[in-house]
């Protein structure tokens, strides 16, 4: 017997309570639960009862834990391998850093969440080491201390999904990896915490110089992207509102610096946002360098270049941290190379989340990219599918019922339609026709849609992505056998018949950045902008909505009212 199917075994003996969805939230997406006592016994496993597929799922972020409370667990045997045995709301992190909010409030035990499915979920705290696709395996290895026996193991497969997030990008720069600190995990937001209050707590003793002071209370935030900006905006607050009441000798010699190698922070946000931190960072003081990069870190000092000067210059810094984006793990490196994508910079998946190359290996979440075909790759074939009547001409009819298959399978049509303020279909074949003819030919269809590629968009590598990805293809496993008589996608236009499932497609819900004092932005659907203290209370009700249970919700709100009352707590516990 394998050690997993001990673990099966034993697990199957164990009860567990019933789930109750209270409510899916929009936007980042993962979902609110509360328990159901309704004691009610998971139903024994059948002996006669066909063997269940077996979903073996990679990871406890965003992308698997949506996936997890949406799968129907009955329908399938699932295993979850992750080295983190709890899911952790990202989103707060940065308020953890400085105690605004507790560690413990934004995580939930991953085996709270499994245990109230319908259905068997069983988890293994476990790193995946390697992806062996010919053979439907994942090799996996336990990092727990002291275990007996090696923690190493193999799980079979029918269905891999693969949500193992990214890692941080030092872009190799020297020393970064020794002396900064990153914002990835919770683990990293209680060490840059501790590192606050040790580095007052220094800057005060007795024995420093004043510039000694200076430097060691110098902070560096390392990328003008929306976590580099909220922490600065977090870290600024936590001096100015409490750190600087107890330690008033070293009131002005704090200093917040950002670094930002674009021209402008926050430039994946409308400009008005990206202008707005900037002159509210500039009030409250904390130094913006743009169009500079770091070449080098070291213990007491870090090295820029400035783009426009080409010149370096090493200033002294207290404590770094390092926010400048992400980039693939080793065990997709690896797995990339396995299956012939190793020219990539990101695992491809198609826009049903399947990894291209790869039969029954789904990725979501920040480890993958979907690759979107090209209307270009298949225009004559479309073509020759919509031609029912085989004439070598589209009539409007056959034009119309094509273009209804086409915005399914290549969504960049539709983001063209918009871009021309087209507001549906006949309006474009209005722009080809002119007067001329009552019919198309191909060279018109293609002119027609020949600049829709252009409006192909990569996804960011946000929560709300994740969890969408994640909830469908929850919903794709749950409808397999349903989808298979009757395929509820588009039309094939380079085979027959239609496809299973409608392709994954993102509904952007909008993005806040937190600016702090009070103050936040946000970019909300339909190019909506808002800015200032009302965004800040959007925010606050955003956040306490999409907490992962009541409990971490009661917990958050709990730590925000602890803070407006008694402030933050600078114990170096
Ligand atoms: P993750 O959530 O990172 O989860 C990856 C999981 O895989 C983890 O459970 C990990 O333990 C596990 N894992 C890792 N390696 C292995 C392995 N070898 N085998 C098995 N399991 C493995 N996004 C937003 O939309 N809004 C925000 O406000 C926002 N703020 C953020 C703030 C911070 C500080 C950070 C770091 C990110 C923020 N993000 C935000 C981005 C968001 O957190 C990520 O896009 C999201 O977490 C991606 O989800 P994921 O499931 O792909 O990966
Ligand atoms: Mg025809």
């Amino acid at each position: 017997m394998t050690v997993a199917s001990f673990f099966n075994r034993a697990s199957r003996v164990l009860s567990s309570s019933n789930f109750l969805l209270v409510c899916t939230l929009s936007g980042g997406g993962v979902v609110a639960y509360s328990e159901s006592q309704t004691g009610a016994e998971r139903p024994s496993i059948d002996a006669n009862e066909p063997s269940k597929k077996k979903v073996v799922v990679l990871g406890t972020g965003w992308a698997a834990t949506s996936f997890l409370k949406d799968l129907d667990a009955s329908l399938y045997d699932v295993q979850v391998v992750s080295p983190r045995n709890y899911f952790a709301f990202t989103p707060l992190l940065p308020s953890v850093t400085c105690g605004t909010v507790e560690a413990r409030s934004i995580v939930e035990p991953v085996r709270n969440i499994i245990k109230k499915r319908k259905g068997e979920i069983n988890f293994w705290e476990a790193e995946c080491v390697k992806i062996d696709s010919s053979n439907k395996k994942v090799f996996c290895r336990s990092n727990i201390d002291n275990l007996v026996g090696s923690g190493e193991f193999s799980l079979d497969y029918d269905f891999l999904v693969v949500a193992v997030g990214a890692q941080v990008n030092t872009f190799n720069t020297p020393g970064v990896k020794e002396n900064c600190h990153f914002l990835k995990d919770v683990e990293d937001a209680q060490k840059i915490r501790l590192s606050v209050i040790d580095c007052f707590e220094k800057a005060v003793l007795p024995s420093i110089t004043d510039d000694e002071r200076r430097s060691i209370l110098h902070f560096v935030v390392v990328g003008g992207g929306p976590t580099g900006v909220e922490f600065a905006a977090e870290l600024h607050d936590y001096v100015h509102e409490d750190l600087i009441k107890l330690y008033p000798t070293v009131r002005d010699k704090v200093k917040i610096t950002l670094i930002q190698s674009g021209d402008h922070i926050l430039n994946m946000f409308d400009e008005r946002i990206s202008s707005f931190a900037e002159k509210k960072f500039t009030r409250d003081g904390i130094e913006v360098q743009t169009g500079c990069r770091v070449v080098g870190v070291n213990d007491k000092v870090i090295t820029v270049k400035v783009k426009s000067t080409g010149e370096d210059c090493s200033v002294p810094h207290g404590l770094v941290v390092w926010s400048t984006g992400i980039s693939t793990l080793p065990v997709i490196r690896d797995f990339m190379e396995e299956i012939g994508q190793a020219k990539r910079h990101v695992l491809a998946t198609n826009e049903w989340l399947r990894v291209k190359g790869c039969e029954d290996v789904y990725a979501i979440g920040d480890c993958s990219s979907i690759t979107q075909r090209k209307i270009m790759d298949d225009i004559t074939a479309i073509f020759e599918a919509a031609d029912k009547n085989k004439s070598g001409t589209l009539t409007i009819e056959e034009f119309q019922e094509v273009m209804d298959d086409i915005v399914l399978r290549y969504p960049q049509v539709e983001h063209y339609l918009k871009q021309k303020h087209l507001r549906d279909f006949t309006f474009l074949w209005q722009d080809l026709r002119g007067n001329e003819s009552k019919e198309i030919g191909i060279e018109a269809f293609k002119l027609a849609l020949s600049h829709a590629d252009s409006q192909v968009k990569s996804l960011p590598a946000t929560a709300q992505v994740a969890a969408q990805q994640g909830a469908y293809l929850a919903r794709c496993f749950n409808r397999r056998d349903h989808a298979e008589e009757d395929p509820e996608g588009p039309r094939r236009f380079t085979g027959s018949g239609r496809h299973r499932f409608l392709p994954f497609r993102y509904r952007h819900l909008g993005q806040f950045a937190p600016l702090g004092g009070e103050q936040a932005a946000a970019e909300l659907p339909g190019d909506w902008v808002s800015m200032g203290h009302s965004t800040q209370w959007l925010w606050y009700s955003v956040y306490a909505s999409k907490q992962v249970s009541w409990r971490t919700r009661v917990l958050v709100i709990s730590d925000w009212t602890r803070r407006f009352i008694f402030g933050r707590d600078s114990s170096r516990v």
